[in-house]
Parts: C-alpha cells; structure tokens; sequence
C-alpha cells in the first residue's frame, strides 16, 4: 500500500464527504478542480491525494468518477474491513459514541461497553451491553475485539492500558484526558485531545476579536 503523509490522511474524509453529497445529487463525474475550489485545496494537492488513492489512473481534462472515488478513498483507509470495538467508561462521552450510528459508515462497529458503575453494568446502550470491567480479560477472550475506546477518567485511565497491554488489543482510540504511548509499537494509539483541538478554535476566535 502506497505510504500517506498523516495531512493527506486528514484530507481524504474530506474528499469523501464531499464526493457523498455529490453522489447524492446524482453526479457521475468530478474534477480536482472542483474539489479544489469545494475545500479549499490547491489543485495541485487534490491532484496527488487522488493519485495516492485510485486504482486507476487519471485522465487529463476528463475528471474522475464520484462512485470509483468514493470506493477507492473507503478501501484506502480501511473503511470497507469492519473493525470491531468495545468503549471502555460508559459515562457522558462514552454513552454518546456506544449511540452513535454514524460509526457504521467507517466500518466501526462498537459491540459492548465496561464500565465500573452497579448501575451501568447489566443495561444496554443502542441494544449493546454493558459489562463489568473486573471482567474484562474474561469477555475479551470470547469478544476478540481488534479496537479499544477509552473514555474513562484520566486517573483510572494508566490502570485499565496497563491491563489492555498484556490482552491481544491492536489499537486505543483514546478519550481520556490524558496521553498514552506504547514504546513497543505493538498497539497503534489515536490520542484524541479535546483541550488541544479546542485551544486552537480559541486561539482563532480571540485572533478575530482582536482585528
Ligand atoms: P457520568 O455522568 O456517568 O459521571 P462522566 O463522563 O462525567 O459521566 P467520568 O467520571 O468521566 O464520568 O467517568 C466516565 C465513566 O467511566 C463513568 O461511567 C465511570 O463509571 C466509568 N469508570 C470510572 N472508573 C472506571 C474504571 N476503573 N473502569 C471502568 N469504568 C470506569
């Protein structure tokens, strides 16, 4: 598979997003340009990511097919292989992503939630359930889920990895406010920092005010 720098990576949703909403209008056909002008990129960009991504080659001045696109940018990043996760902390964060539906089109299936609390253990989230975390390893013995949403507390947080480290877990999508790394490389990590993300729309929001 040919090698995507992380910003073309952060591209292609957007190419994809786009793409649907044409195919919704019925469009068979689209250019870099109109890509380009749709989301701010330059043509030169779109062109590349594009190239990266298709099976089969461009032609110059005829555009490409929305539907081939769509199907070659999902295959890329690994939307059409269904990836199995269970959320760990079901409380406000948690609850959400475990309702979600939306997952579906990226091939993420949450299938269960653990979580510490009597009162959460035992219900269903979206008609999936919710276990008990002592009975972690247990379960993920028979679940042999691929992906681990974290979403639990930050001070319980080193515990739980700690013991998702020694499980066959491929990969952390990680919630809590707190940064996790594995200096093995065994188990991929998505730190998803809500502070950083939001320091930045704060950042651009006081820039504007002070013009
Ligand atoms: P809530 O409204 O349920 O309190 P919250 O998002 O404000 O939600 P947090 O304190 O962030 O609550 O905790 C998130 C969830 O993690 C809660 O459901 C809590 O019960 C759960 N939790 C706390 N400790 C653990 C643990 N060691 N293992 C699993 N789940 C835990």
């Amino acid at each position: 598979m040919k090698k995507a720098s992380p910003n073309q990576i952060e591209r292609l949703p957007l190419y994809l997003k786009t793409l649907k909403l044409l195919k919704d209008e019925n469009v068979l056909i689209v250019s870099s340009a109109y890509l380009a002008n749709e989301l701010g990129f330059s043509e030169e960009q779109v062109r590349k990511d594009l190239q990266l991504v298709s099976k089969k080659a461009g032609k110059p001045k005829t555009g490409r097919s929305v539907n081939l696109l769509i199907s070659d940018i999902e295959d890329f990043l690994g939307y059409k292989t269904v990836n199995e996760a269970i959320v760990i902390g079901v409380g406000n964060l948690g609850h959400a992503l475990m309702s979600y539906q939306g997952f579906n089109n990226y091939g993420l299936n949450i299938i269960a939630g653990f979580d510490i609390d009597e009162n959460k253990i035992g219900t269903t989230i979206a008609g999936k359930p919710i276990y008990d975390i002592n009975d972690l390893e247990k379960i993920e013995d028979n679940l042999h889920t691929k992906l681990v949403i974290l979403t639990t507390p930050s001070d319980k947080t080193m515990e739980i990895y700690h013991r998702l480290k020694k499980m066959d877990i491929k990969a952390i999508w990680n919630f809590a406010p707190i940064h996790l790394k594995d200096n093995s490389k065994k188990i991929i990590i998505e730190n998803v920092d809500l502070a950083t993300l939001f320091a930045k729309l704060s950042h651009k929001i006081k820039e504007k005010e002070c013009q």
